[in-house]
């Protein structure tokens, strides 16, 4: 889950890393007057906001103007952060993110941080951490000096980036992007902004999550399919193309969504489900693939699955029951990859066999299930 700034610095705070004092306002809610100078930003899943004039920062007694403005440009819908300005004296980038080829959290870090950061990609450096043990502040003094920086700021951005790095394991974080990480006059380390993206596999060992302002954000922009997947745990995506599919695995799944595109045809829907769930999280899955494809934009549906140790002869047995009970609303091209082992109670000339007698097209490999969608779709 992504999630908006206010949440995201919510749950910094709480670890105690340093935000600016602040208070969220709800969409129609009214803007106190403040004392002091005051940022006023809009609260959305997009960056970019500063460019845009979704930032202000202005005296707090134009702090309902302000908000007016900023309303009016973003719309009425958006929550609004106001909170006391920071004196800013310089502004960094500092984010850790899950590199998940490297499998390693990986500090980043650039002095020219703030709403340009992109036009120095020269002096933007990255630390890859050990994921087995946390990292301590003289871990990272050389990476700092290196990245240019010096004198008092060199010992705090290294405690600064150790505690980040501290809180990013511990909340569950995909990523903690922090630009700018304003330095402020009086020498201080304070997060100005934050992108926070939490790992929805570890929701389980964060329930509060679910009465986050972002969490009813999302759910607002999910349509029906996608809730109810999201409900059980799953990840359905609906797309607009013609082609539903109900495939076994993420990393397969996009590959499929690729070679349905080089096919000419394009994907109705994504679905995935964690790994090692049962057969009722399938039947949950095949009915929101074919209520996708009961509508009139989709032409055939494609399911393939892979199969390593379990057996071939009980997914087909199951499958046809399900489909027996309730058939398909579109032509329906089945494929298996199935190694030797799950094939022992049911080879796979007998499975083809099975769905061919009811009318489905049966593939044993990838390429001939894109080639009979082909057919049946194209
Ligand atoms: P983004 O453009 O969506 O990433 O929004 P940011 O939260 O990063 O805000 C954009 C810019 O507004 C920052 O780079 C700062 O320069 C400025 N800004 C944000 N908060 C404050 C503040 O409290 N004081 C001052 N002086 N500037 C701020
Ligand atoms: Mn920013």
């Amino acid at each position: 889950m992504r999630l908006i700034e206010a949440d995201g610095k919510a749950l910094l705070a709480e670890a105690g890393i340093a935000v600016p004092a602040g208070r969220l306002y709800h969409p129609g809610e009214e803007i106190a007057a403040a004392s002091g100078r005051v940022a006023i930003k809009a609260q959305m899943l997009a960056g970019g906001r500063g460019k845009q004039g979704l930032v202000r920062v202005v005296d707090g007694a134009a702090a309902a103007a302000a908000a007016g403005e900023i309303r009016a440009l973003a719309g009425p819908a958006v929550p609004l952060l106001v909170e006391a300005a920071v004196d800013i004296a310089a502004e960094f980038y500092m984010a850790w993110r899950i590199d998940d080829v490297a499998q390693a959290p990986i500090l980043m870090f650039s002095p020219a941080g703030g709403i340009a950061v992109e036009e120095r990609p020269d002096a933007l450096r990255e630390y890859r951490a050990d994921p087995r043990r946390p990292v301590r502040p003289h871990d990272l003094v050389g990476f700092f000096r290196a990245a240019g920086a010096a004198g008092r700021n060199l010992g705090a951005l290294a405690r600064f980036a150790a505690e980040l790095g501290r809180v990013f394991r511990a909340i569950d974080a995909e990523l903690i992007e922090i630009n700018p990480l304003a330095l402020t006059s009086a020498g201080g380390l304070v997060a100005l902004d934050a992108k926070v993206v939490v790992d929805d596999n570890a929701a389980f060992r964060h329930q509060s999550r679910r009465g986050l302002v972002s969490h009813a954000l999302e759910q607002a922009g999910m349509t029906a399919l996608e809730r109810r997947a999201a409900e059980a745990g799953c990840t359905f995506v609906e797309l607009e193309g013609n082609v539903a599919l109900l495939t076994g695995g993420a990393g397969l799944g996009m590959a499929i969504l690729d070679l349905v595109g080089d096919a000419g045809l394009r994907a109705a829907n994504f679905v995935d489900a964690p790994g090692g769930s049962g057969p009722e999280v399938f039947a949950l899955q095949s009915r929101l693939v074919f209520e996708r494809a009961a509508r009139d934009d989709v032409r055939a549906i494609l399911l393939y699955l892979t199969l390593s140790a379990s057996s071939l002869k009980s997914l087909v047995t199951g499958l046809l029951r399900l489909l027996d009970a309730s058939p398909p609303p579109k032509p329906l091209v089945v494929g298996f990859a199935a190694t030797g082992s799950a094939e022992r109670e049911m080879t796979m000339a007998e499975a083809q066999g099975l769905f061919g007698q009811r009318g489905y097209a049966c593939a044993d490999n990838l390429a001939d299930a894109i080639a009979a969608l082909r057919q049946v779709a194209g």
